[in-house]
């Protein structure tokens, strides 16, 4: 089944849900509106673990697309941002990195993802 992706009209929560594609949308669970949006779905996603990669993927990209213009403080709030939705081990080392004033030295960008490394000595 996909996930959905709905934001509560009422008190502006992002949550996911996983459902059929004709089901009822839900209510919002933090308030129990039933005003929810469903947001546009980018990625047809069948379950949780490739929805988080893959939106782990469009993440770092998005940083590492403003650490390529130098807009490290862009990139830093970006992650602060995603950080509230998708946690996981590479985004939180990056943004960590980044807030520490690190992400320059040592890291690299390869073809598919922001590599942070410590320069060997
Ligand atoms: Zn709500």
């Amino acid at each position: 089944m996909p996930i959905y992706e709905f934001r509560c009209e009422i008190c502006g929560l992002v949550f996911e849900k996983i459902q059929k594609m004709d089901d009822p949308w839900p209510p919002c669970p933090k308030c129990g509106a039933e005003k929810v949006f469903k947001l546009p779905s980018i990625f047809g996603f069948t379950d949780a673990a490739s929805f988080r990669s893959e939106r782990e993927q469009a993440i770092l990209k998005r940083a590492r697309d403003y650490l390529i213009d130098g807009k490290v403080k862009d990139a830093q709030r970006f992650l602060t941002k995603a950080q509230e939705y998708v946690k996981t081990d590479r985004i939180n080392k990056l943004s960590e990195a980044l807030h520490q004033r690190q992400p320059v030295k040592g890291a690299f960008v390869s073809r598919t993802e922001l590599v942070v490394t410590k320069k060997k000595d």
